[in-house]
């Protein structure tokens, strides 16, 4: 009898880089992705940026081609959803009437951009932003006629890159963000308005502390987004970005540890030793917070996936990383490690002409975080001296003359 398969659930980042891991690590066994999504896997990041723009083709984003599938002997089953888990019999059962067997799995399922209830939020015009159908749905509307009004409801990264492009594009973006601030979950007060001064200069307009009561339609090609204080901005399409929400819901009905996510632990193994879990939908341990956390960024589900990858072939490694996320914006280049808000205080360093950094120490001087604006390079060295969570003086981590790879072998050398 030929052993079981390895079965990944979710064949995006995630999904992606758990095949090929397994791969380059030297299993030669079956491996079978399975992927509700048509296409094959590709990175979501630019949907938001150069895709959305216009200035790259869906190929470029494409991670696991066909050719590459079949010489790494992969099976694709895409456009094929998991309905269910059934972990007695080790065995999967497929909306397409199949079942599949597995041997171990990993749960890379991600997430879903959730839709609020609202009063005509189901209008074809109004639109949410995780697939490549979703960002070439948005484009079709946009391309019709220049210079149209857009409404984008909420003030995330997903929201704020999504008000970028479409500025640059030439419409007139206003963003409705019911909290005081953008980016509020994941930035202190002090970024995210020099995040809002960067788009008001460029023209978008902002209405915070405001809540979407209804869209509705006034003409064929016309919304109007109603706010509870009774204003009402036209918008030829309405871009949804108020969040993402996991797909824990196959792995909770099949009795696995979930809590807003699949619970997994420093080798992103689930309450299932035979099932793994990665990326957007992994319940993290974190080592900087001793808490769990659900991380949603490109560079987790690449890690994660390697880390499980490696951790199902007996190459364990904890994985523990620090909250890592980038985003582009108009000219900035933002980068974030670690924790960037409710520090005690905080240092700015200058990097070169047009960029900084930012570290958020805690009272004794732990640098807990670091945000980086146009860091480039310096970027890495700053995340480093984060990671070893060691205490910096204010001067020398201020004074761009000092260079961090020096800073970061004198702390760590004690
Ligand atoms: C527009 C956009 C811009 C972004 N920009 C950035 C950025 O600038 N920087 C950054 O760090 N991160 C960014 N991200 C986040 C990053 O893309 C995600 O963290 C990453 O895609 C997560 O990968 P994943 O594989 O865990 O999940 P996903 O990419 O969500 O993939 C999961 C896949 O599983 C499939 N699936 C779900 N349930 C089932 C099932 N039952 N059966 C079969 N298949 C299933 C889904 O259809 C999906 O294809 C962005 C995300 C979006 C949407």
């Amino acid at each position: 009898m030929t052993a079981k398969p390895i079965v990944i659930i979710g064949a995006g980042q995630a999904g992606a880089w758990a095949a090929r891991t397994l791969r380059t690590e030297g299993y030669t066994g079956a491996i079978v992705l399975i992927g509700q999504e048509a296409h094959p896997p590709y990175e979501r990041p630019p949907l938001s940026k150069e895709f959305l723009l216009g200035n790259s083709e869906f190929a470029q984003h494409v991670l696991l081609a066909e050719e590459e599938l079949q010489s790494l002997h992969i099976q694709a089953m895409l456009g094929c959803c998991v309905q269910k888990i059934d972990r007695e019999q080790q065995q999967l059962y497929l909306d397409n009437g199949t079942t599949q067997p597995y041997g171990r799995l990993i749960l890379a399922t991600g997430g879903r951009a959730v839709r609020p209830t609202l009063s005509g939020v189901d209008h074809d015009r109004v639109v949410t932003l995780r697939t490549v159908d979703d960002a070439k749905r948005l484009q079709q509307f946009l391309q019709a006629e220049a210079e149209q009004d857009v409404v984008v409801v909420g003030g995330g990264w997903i929201g704020l890159e999504v008000a970028a492009t479409l500025n640059q594009q030439g419409h007139h973006v206003s963003i409705v963000e019911f909290a005081s601030q953008v980016c509020q979950r994941s930035v202190d007060a002090a970024l995210a308005a020099e995040l809002l001064v960067l788009h008001r200069r460029k023209g978008n307009r902002f209405y915070l502390n405001a809540a979407v009561i209804a869209i509705e339609q006034v003409s064929p090609t016309e919304l109007e987004v109603v706010l509870s204080d009774g204003q009402r901005l036209k918008s030829a399409v309405v871009v949804l970005a108020v969040g993402m929400k996991a797909n824990d819901e196959l792995a909770a009905a099949a009795g696995l540890h979930t809590d807003g996510g699949v619970v997994v632990n420093e080798f992103g193994c689930t309450s299932d030793p035979l099932i793994y879990a990665a990326g957007d939908i992994a319940r993290t341990p974190c080592s900087h917070t001793l808490q769990t956390i659900r991380h949603e960024s490109w560079q987790n589900a690449k890690d994660q996936a390697q880390a499980v990858a490696k951790a199902m072939l007996g190459k364990a490694e904890p994985y523990t990383p620090l909250l890592m996320l980038w985003s582009e914006q108009f000219e900035w280049m933002l980068q974030v490690a670690g924790m960037v808000k409710d520090a005690h205080h905080t240092v700015e360093r200058a990097v070169g002409n047009i960029g900084k950094l930012i570290f958020y120490a805690e009272a004794t001087g732990v640098i807990v975080g670091v945000a980086g604006i146009n860091a480039g390079r310096e970027f890495r060295w700053a995340r480093m001296l984060v990671e070893a969570r060691v205490a910096v003086l204010h001067e020398q981590l201020s004074n761009p003359t000092e260079p961090l790879p020096k800073l970061l072998k004198e702390v760590a050398h004690g």
